[in-house]
């Protein structure tokens, strides 16, 4: 199946009432992971990369990778989509290397550290708009910082500080129409990173109220949690055990994202989880079998942890047994509807 843009399995997704995981990538296990847990559970899916992602694994890569995937895997619909754009040019060059989707992050400026104005937000998110859905290409934005940083992107606001750059949902709205955005990525005490919550998170820190104020006045925009790693235990004391110095740290709970589900969450983004469970099946075959050198004896049972936990997610977020029915839709058709 060529690849579709993400606003029509954003659409199926609202209609049906689940989420849909979008997993980040950089590597070929990585991608492979995904595709294994689409096919077992019958998923659609969204993998995304960051621009530190992009200028790891080298666009033509992870292009040719992406396109690899989707051919071997004719029956599960997929969006390539680029995770934190910083400014219209990241979008602009993710879209000609092929990307269905792009998220354009002008919540903050283009050094990605800095928090932006609306008027900045409005502006870069606008031009990208403009030139995406003449094209058929979806565009996620985000009004509101989280907290922590993922691949160098994020202001780096503690959990206390991210507390004070939540999403306003008068703004949001007002956004919205100041942009046409597809899908809109909200801070509602979310952190990026491994380390998001002290203790599990209550409703002081993480609150889902917001996201049902926010889905009533935008019932047509697909809202997207992000740093929605659930860091569970058990992986992270695989990676103690073998050798590793992880603290003790709280997720999101599943139980919170299915919450948001309920309420127009349609994008719900998990890399951390990935991260921790390729780590820790690495780290277990270096302590127990260290006579080991080639590199698939751990890439391999590290592609098939995280297989394991995208898996559980797909279940978890509905998405799981929809792949067959996300119509298929192509970029030209998609940018006539717009
Ligand atoms: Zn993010």
């Amino acid at each position: 199946m060529p690849l579709i843009p993400m606003r029509v399995m954003l659409d199926h997704a609202a209609e049906n009432g689940y989420g849909v995981g979008a997993f980040n990538v950089n590597n070929m296990e990585q991608i492979q992971a995904i595709m294994m847990a689409a096919t077992e559970t019958n998923s659609p899916v969204i993998v995304q990369a960051s621009r530190g992602a992009r200028s790891y694994s080298q666009d033509n890569y992870l292009r040719h990778l992406m396109l690899a995937a989707a051919e071997l895997n004719p029956q599960i619909p997929m969006a390539m989509h680029q995770d934190h754009g910083n400014s219209p040019e990241t979008c602009f060059s993710a879209i000609d290397q092929g990307f269905t989707s792009v998220m354009m992050d002008g919540s903050l400026e283009a050094d990605g550290k800095t928090p932006a104005s609306y008027e900045y937000n409005v502006d870069v998110t606008k031009q990208v708009v403009d030139k995406a859905h003449a094209l058929g290409v979806t565009v996620e934005a985000e009004i509101g910082c989280l907290g922590g940083i993922e691949d160098g992107h994020g202001a780096g606001l503690s959990g206390d500080e991210a507390q004070e750059h939540l999403t306003d949902p008068e703004e949001a709205e007002r956004f919205v129409k100041d942009t046409g955005c597809d899908a809109l990525a909200v801070a509602i005490g979310t952190s990026h990173g491994a380390y998001k919550f002290t203790k599990k998170p209550t409703g002081d820190v993480l609150k889902m109220d917001l996201i049902a104020d926010i889905h009533r006045r935008l019932p047509d925009t697909h809202l997207v949690m992000h740093g929605s790693s659930s860091v569970p235990r058990e992986l992270l004391d695989i990676i103690n055990q073998y050798g590793g110095d992880m603290k003790e740290s709280y997720g999101v709970p599943v139980e919170a994202i299915q919450e948001g589900i309920k309420h127009g969450v349609r994008k719900i983004n998990v890399d951390t989880d990935n991260r921790l469970a390729i780590t820790g099946a690495i780290r277990k075959v270096f302590a127990e079998q260290p006579e080991k050198f080639d590199p698939r004896d751990y890439m391999k049972p590290a592609r098939i942890a995280m297989a394991e936990v995208v898996k559980a997610r797909m279940i978890a977020f509905g998405q799981a047994g929809w792949a067959d029915k996300v119509p298929v839709v192509s970029l030209d058709e998609m940018a006539k509807r717009y």
